[in-house]
């Protein structure tokens, strides 16, 4: 198959976008040294601006130098303390530190460093931090007016993240209080008025730095709408692999398995190459990878004949330099997640003309570069939306406006939202989340638990789960610490679907379920000395239980800390409930506390499982204890950890327990569920109610 793609003359990236000075930029052949980047010829505008007011917008096209060059020029200026600098993702706080760092030649974590969460590498003498939107608002609780920053940089406004949105309201707050902090608010491709009218009142200059050094990037548009994105993805990167100079190679594709099956394709290719033809050197990056293997797309390739072809989901889009790319591949979508109340809605869109312009900047950044969009010209024109959809929309807020309590705004109506503000509908009903988590209570104010809950770095319903598991009847703090640990990092066994795999996994499985699986995995790590060697042995990733164990050494800390107020709470996190006889069904009943809502029932006539909430069919995960099998007993409900929708929209539950007694339920989150028993007896034969549902036959 052959497809061509026409190149317009005019068209750069950002051409369409009103503000976007990108269309203007001059060709620059030369290699640019970090002075000469368009951010220093505007040194003394944006220094000039701070000093007059307190928020500066600024926008300056994609390689200009927002991100690795602005916090530099301020500290070089001698803003007295620590200059912190937002990323949306983690990846892209790691990497923008390491290149600061190498600019000046100082070890990371010495003058830069970055924190995000469980991870954090920074010293007494750091004074530019880069982290994620998260990381900053939670420091807000213990430190509402920021005193460790001077100024506080929010890169990639134009992602529209909810952290991202939430913190600049936050710091609309803070700059009144605190007339010192200044707000730098930045990005190559965001609506400029938006973010000026919400700051209008406190003080904001604008800033529009156009044109200036940087590298020429060419785009293609297909001629004619392509049918399948993933097979013409793997067409472009094998067109350019042998008709185009050297150079390596960045593709865009929506999710994990596309991202698999692309590099499977390519690497069976290459088999056919003659032996003296150049190879790829084919690498993932997707949210599901641990840091380590993301950060494997910065190093060159093993050879320097190799073409290096990373793949990747949009957690590549923004804020990222890939030396050596000339070539970026966008198939034009991205998956969004619109939260369910059990399973995510996930969907497959258009991306924005933002984000169209981002994924093509991944180009042209050290040096001249192509970007071949799989989309027409004309859908980009007329038929991408100018931004994208900002995620307060439809996310989960429980998260975010626990965090809102635990700082003092209890008003959620009057928080200085970035527009659109969520609806009503969304916050109702995140906090009658919290209410059930015990995070608030009958009169939405927060509780100790919920405090402790805003602070720990968990989602509500995990912090929830470790929280309870300190106080009766559970007791079993040791063993949760230790299950949540492990359900944080990636999947502990190598390739987890292989039989070898699974062979061994055999060793460590517990009849009752995945989370005492998880446990028997820890424990056996920790009994063996945490070595290597054994991991090898039994085909578990060493790095990944490392992890694991550092989790939980700093989810212990955290427990450390609130026990000195901690009423009613037996926070010991070191004496093991194993020893008890009923330590496993206290296990389970405290994971209901965070998991109530995830049940799923099993139908022996067609052997499948539904979900309580809306009948919806899912299967079990192949990595599940329960996988092929009839849950134990004659039992039919079964409560999981995570549910996900994959290939052809099926949706898989994985990390699950039988669940022993309907009337567990009760217990662990009164008020939500109602059982009847219909004719009593110990198999719980009964009804299941939603208090605010139906009722589901047992
Ligand atoms: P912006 O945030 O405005 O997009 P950056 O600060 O990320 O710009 O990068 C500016 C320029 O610095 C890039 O175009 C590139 O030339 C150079 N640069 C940044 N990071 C790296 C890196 N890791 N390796 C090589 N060059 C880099
Ligand atoms: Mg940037």
């Amino acid at each position: 198959m052959s497809t061509s793609f026409w190149k317009p003359g005019s068209a750069r990236p950002g051409s369409s976008l009103d503000r976007s000075s990108e269309a203007s930029s001059p060709l620059i052949t030369s290699s640019s040294s970090p002075n000469t980047l368009p951010i220093h010829s505007s040194r003394l505008a944006i220094l000039h601006a701070l000093s007059s007011n307190p928020i500066l917008i600024l926008s300056a096209p994609t390689g200009s130098g927002k991100t690795t060059q602005l916090p530099l020029i301020l500290h070089t200026d001698g803003y007295p303390s620590i200059i912190a600098c937002t990323q949306p993702r983690r990846l892209t706080a790691i990497s923008s530190a390491s290149r600061v760092s190498s600019l000046l030649s100082s070890p990371l974590g010495s003058t830069v460093g970055y924190t995000i969460r469980f991870e954090t590498n920074t010293s007494s003498e750091t004074s530019i931090i880069y982290m994620t939107p998260g990381t900053l608002l939670r420091e807000c609780i213990r430190d509402p007016l920021l005193t460790r920053y001077s100024v506080v940089v929010v890169d990639e406004a134009h992602d529209r993240g909810v952290e991202s949105d939430v913190l600049l309201g936050v710091l609309k707050k803070v700059v009144r209080k605190r007339k010192d902090l200044r707000v730098v608010v930045s990005s190559a491709t965001m609506e400029v008025e938006a973010f000026r009218d919400f700051f209008e009142e406190d003080g904001v200059t604008v800033l529009q730095i156009a044109g200036g050094k940087k590298f020429d990037v060419e785009v293609a548009y297909l001629k004619e709408p392509c049918e399948d994105y993933v097979r013409e993805t793997v067409e472009t990167i094998w067109r350019i692999h042998t008709d185009e100079p050297q150079g390596d190679i960045l593709a865009f594709l929506t999710g994990r398995d596309e991202i698999d099956s692309a590099l499977q394709q390519l690497s069976d290719r290459q088999l056919d190459l003659p032996a003296s033809a150049a190879r790829l050197h084919l690498l993932p990056l997707h949210s599901g990878l641990s840091t380590e293997d993301q950060t494997a797309i910065f190093p060159l390739p093993p050879s320097r004949a190799m073409r290096k072809v990373v793949v990747a989901t949009n957690i590549a889009e923004a804020s990222i330099t890939l030396d050596g790319i000339v070539y970026v591949v966008d198939c034009g979508l991205v998956k969004t997640r619109n939260s369910g109340e059990v399973v995510d809605d996930v969907r497959v869109e258009a991306i924005s003309r933002a984000s169209a312009i981002q994924r093509a900047g991944r180009a042209g950044r050290t040096r001249p570069g192509k970007c071949f969009r799989l989309y027409t010209e004309e859908v980009f024109l007329k038929e991408m939306r100018r931004s994208s959809i900002p995620e307060v929309q439809r996310t989960d807020l429980s998260s975010t406006i626990l965090l809102l309590k635990s700082l003092g705004i209890d008003n959620l109506v009057k928080f200085p939202w970035v527009p659109p503000a969520p609806t009503a509908k969304n916050l109702a009903s995140a906090l009658e989340k919290l209410h059930t988590l015990k995070a608030i209570d009958d009169h939405t104010r927060l509780t100790t638990t919920g405090m402790w809950m805003s602070e720990l770095p968990l989602p509500p319903h995990l912090a929830r789960i470790l929280l309870s598991s300190a106080t009766e009847p559970f007791l079993c703090c040791s063993e949760i610490l230790s299950i949540l640990c492990m359900l944080s990092v990636t999947s502990a066994f190598f390739a987890p679907e292989s039989a070898e795999t699974q062979l061994s996994k055999r060793s460590f499985s517990a009849q009752e379920g995945d989370f005492l699986t998880l446990l028997n995995v820890f424990l056996a790590f920790s009994r063996n000395g945490r070595s290597r060697k054994w991991c090898n042995l039994h085909r578990l990733n060493f790095s990944v239980l490392s992890r694991a164990v550092s989790i939980r050494g700093q989810l212990e800390r955290y427990l450390e800390r609130f026990s000195s107020s901690a009423e009613g709470y037996h926070l010991q996190p070191k004496s093991s409930a194993l020893r008890t006889p009923d330590a496993v069904e206290r296990i389970h009943k405290c994971l209901l506390t965070g998991l109530y809502p995830n049940l799923a029932r099993y139908n022996p006539s067609t052997l499948s499982y539904t979900l309580s909430a809306s009948n919806q069919l899912v299967h079990v995960h192949p990595t599940s204890t329960f996988f092929n099998r009839q849950p134990p007993h004659g039992k039919r409900w079964i409560v999981f950890a995570e549910a996900t929708r994959a290939r052809e929209d099926k949706v898989y539950i994985r990390d699950l327990c039988v669940l022993d007694d309907l009337d567990w339920l009760i217990s662990a989150v009164p008020g939500v569920y109602k059982v009847e028993t219909r004719w009593g007896g110990t198999g719980g034969k009964g009804s299941i109610v939603h208090t605010s549902g139906e009722g589901d036959d047992m």
